[in-house]
């Protein structure tokens, strides 16, 4: 019987690469898209990919080219089987929601501490105005150090 592929055809792993081939060299090292199966080199993705659909390729392969017939219940099994995936998804995707609305929480956050850094940095400067005038008038002048708290 006939079954879906369950792996992906490679068809881009040479792109852009270049290879040096002689009379010596053997088939799958000479370019193009080799089949291990039928042993013969296919020279363009569209070709190979005819190729392993074809029938030869899956005679080779030992498949009869018949295909099985889904019954009611392959189809109910496969409705069942993608509404899953649906909701496995779906989750996924609420879960990113989640961690963006956290990160978005963390900045505001981060955003809150610095203006009370802020804030916390100019008081000082308000003190160094109060020693300024303390200084004016006459007292504290030539302390440098910081008067404690
Ligand atoms: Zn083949």
């Amino acid at each position: 019987m006939l079954k879906p592929r369950d792996y992906k055809v490679d068809l881009q792993s040479k792109v852009g690469k270049q290879v040096v081939i002689n009379k010596t060299t053997p088939a799958p090292e000479s370019g193009g898209f080799y089949c291990d199966v039928c042993d013969c080199v296919v020279k363009d993705s569209i070709n190979f990919l005819d190729h392993i659909n074809g029938k030869n390729h899956q005679r080779n392969m030992g498949m009869s080219m018949k295909v099985k017939k889904s019954t009611v219940d392959d189809i109910r099994e496969r409705f069942k089987f993608k509404k899953i995936e649906g909701e496995q998804k779906k989750k996924e995707y609420d879960l990113e929601e989640r961690i963006k609305d956290l990160k978005e929480e963390e900045a505001k956050l981060a955003d809150l501490r610095r203006q009370k850094r802020e804030q916390a940095r100019k008081r000082p400067a308000e003190d160094l105005i109060d020693d300024d005038i303390a200084s004016m008038m006459g007292f504290g002048g030539f302390n440098s150090s910081k008067k404690p708290n």
